[in-house]
């Protein structure tokens, strides 16, 4: 596509038909003063309101590794509320493919799948981006950074007055720092007075093109409190203790921050606990309506799949796609819902009649299903290998002591193993029981093309095997593999799908674990609550493999004090500290625990 492309439901261009890449580096980039502006600076945060086509990041990401001297770090943000596909950018943007030197397609082959959320993209040492799809009004409020230079680029404030409202010049006014800088294409009064109350300056220069105007100005309001200069990111050393997919998700994820994470695992080999599973599902957790818990799993989800497509080999990934029935009135109900407020592209999630997901399944089936055809299996234990691949790892190594430890920081990503240390008896950690049946195929189960979930989950068949899962038995804490449970798992199968009823289904191995839950059936990610430099990654109960990644680029960003990929409220419902406001004050026993530090 040459020219710029134009969104019919705005009437609008996405970049000037003159040249794009021109017009971004006078309206955003010389007139935010790049790249002078983030001389000197360790880190350099840039937001933008309208990613588009993804031209503008681009453009600074060019110019930031052009210009910007080792060590130092750009956080990219940015907000959009439709997401263009990553085909459509590759299309719009391939005029410049070659300016670009590779990272339209590094871009592209990391746009994460189009659905509501924080996405976190990290590119690479240098650069990370954030990117909300999501409308401004509801992004900027959950938004935690303290931003140096914004792009202002919705479509022209006449067709497009939601980028351009007082609500979010207020917003800008919150997260920015000292003297932040601001650019933007358009002229018009009532952007230019609404930058001015929330405390920007406003200069008129000359537009782009045929545009005779254009602002820039910088935040002048503002407690010293937020001064920009940031600390420098040294290779800090960060212990990890534990070496399932919490502990090695960490590693990997710190490891491309600058840190210099170190795991030690009381086992005597990695996902020796709840990750040691040889067949894991990938699923965000279903909520009816979108809130706190979606907003951290849904994005998880996508996260994860993102990255599992390029090490697809390394972990036995099966990116078959999964069926959830909806075989109750409730799950009927909650999918529905699911369907009408998550706000994903049809592409990544639908729900389909019995009809088509017989056909999407290869086996009968007999009631409606939510479709998600990016979900899948892998296994699990070797992903804990290829995250832990470039990592220091002390096997039969079990920590007793926290305070013998020497690091910057430690991270505590060993289940209910976490209870163990001294002042953390109080962490409310508990283990569920899941036992999982592998069966040789049978002529049915062949032919299975995608995963089954109907509270329980059959795998598509995988190197002649089925994997059903998983038994959920709070009362038990052996992993001993046993027939009852097996036939259990078969039961729930055969309950299930009565088109396999009469298949003789017998398991010839499995795998018991015990997953890590909390009492709300949260996780628990942050900073462990009066321990100085301890934080804590667990309790993802049976969404580990797509919950521990995520959580580790949270932990990444509460070490590194950056911008955080994590909405406000959902970080706080995550936080461990929130046991010690509601459980613990009601039980006591915080009263117990409080008194002996
Ligand atoms: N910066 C982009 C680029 O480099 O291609 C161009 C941005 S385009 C001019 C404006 C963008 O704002 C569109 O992608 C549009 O979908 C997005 N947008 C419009 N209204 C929005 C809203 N309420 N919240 C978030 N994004 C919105």
């Amino acid at each position: 596509m040459k020219g710029a492309p134009c969104s019919e439901q705005f009437d609008d261009i996405y970049f000037s038909r003159k040249d794009g890449v021109e017009e971004t580096r006078h309206v955003f980039l010389n007139s935010n003063n790049l790249p002078q502006a983030w001389e000197g600076k360790d880190s350099f945060v840039i937001a933008e309101t309208g990613f588009g086509t993804g031209l503008n990041f681009l453009s600074a990401w060019k110019l930031f590794e052009e210009t910007a001297s080792d060590g130092q770090t750009l956080d990219f943000i940015s907000v959009e509320k439709y997401p263009l596909t990553p085909e459509f950018i590759k299309d719009a943007l391939q005029q410049w493919d070659e300016y670009f030197e590779g990272r339209l397609d590094i871009l592209c082959e990391n746009y994460p799948l189009r659905i509501a959320g924080f996405h976190r993209v990290k590119i690479n040492s240098k650069i990370t981006l954030t990117l909300i799809f999501e409308d401004i009004a509801d992004a900027f409020p959950q938004l935690e950074a303290s931003v140096d230079c914004w792009f202002l680029d919705g479509f022209m404030p006449s067709k497009n007055p939601d980028m351009w409202s007082i609500g979010v010049f207020e917003q800008m006014a919150r997260l920015s720092n000292a003297q932040a800088s601001y650019a933007t294409f358009t002229a018009a009064k009532h952007v230019r007075c609404g930058l001015s109350d929330a405390g920007f300056s406003v200069e008129k220069i000359k537009g782009y093109g045929y545009k005779r105007d254009m602002i820039a100005g910088k935040f002048l309001t503002k407690n010293s409190a937020s001064a920009s200069v940031r600390k420098i990111i040294k290779s800090k050393r960060i212990v990890i203790i534990g070496g399932g997919l919490a502990g090695t998700s960490c590693a990997y994820v710190l490891k491309q921050y600058g840190f210099d994470p170190i795991i030690y695992e009381a086992g005597d080999h990695l996902a020796a606990g709840a990750s040691g599973s040889s067949r894991g599902m990938y699923n965000p957790r279903f909520t009816a309506r979108r809130g706190d818990i979606s907003n951290f799993f849904a994005p998880a989800y996508a996260q994860f799949i993102t990255l599992a497509g390029k090490f697809s080999n390394n972990i036995e990934h099966n990116p078959c796609g999964a069926l959830h029935l909806m075989d109750t009135p409730e799950k009927k109900k909650r999918f529905k819902s699911l369907i009408d407020h998550w706000g994903w592209d049809e592409a990544h999630a639908r729900i389909v009649s019995a009809e088509e997901a017989s056909d999407i399944a290869g086996v009968n089936i007999n009631s409606e299903a939510l479709f998600l055809p990016d979900s899948g299996s892998v296994k699990p234990t070797e992903i804990c290998k290829y995250y832990a691949r470039d990592i220091e790892v002390n096997l039969n190594t079990k920590i007793e002591d926290l305070a013998n430890i020497d690091a910057d920081a430690i991270i505590l990503c060993n289940a209910v193993g976490a209870k163990k240390f001294t002042n953390l008896e109080w962490l409310p950690l508990e283990s569920v029981r899941g036992q999982v049946s592998v069966f040789n195929e049978t002529k049915l189960t062949a032919k299975l093309k995608c995963n089954i979930h109907y509270g329980g989950y059959v795998s598509a068949a995988m190197d002649g095997v089925n994997v059903i899962g998983a038994t959920f038995q709070k009362w038990h804490d052996h992993t001993d593999v046993v027939d009852e449970d097996h036939k259990m798992n078969i039961e729930n199968l055969k309950s299930a799908l009565p088109a396999l009823e009469d298949e003789d289904l017998t398991a010839h191995t499995g795998w018991a674990g015990l997953r890590t839950t909390s009492p709300d059936r949260l996780p628990l990610v942050g900073a462990v609550p009066n321990m100085p430099n301890v934080y804590i990654s667990t309790s993802f109960g049976s969404h580990g493999i797509v919950a521990s990644l995520s959580a580790a680029h949270y932990l990444a960003d509460l070490l590194r004090d950056g911008v955080k990929s994590l909405p406000v409220n959902t970080a706080k419902m995550l936080n461990p500290q929130r046991f010690i406001d509601r459980t613990l004050r009601k039980s006591g026993k915080f009263r117990k625990y409080t008194a002996k530090l």
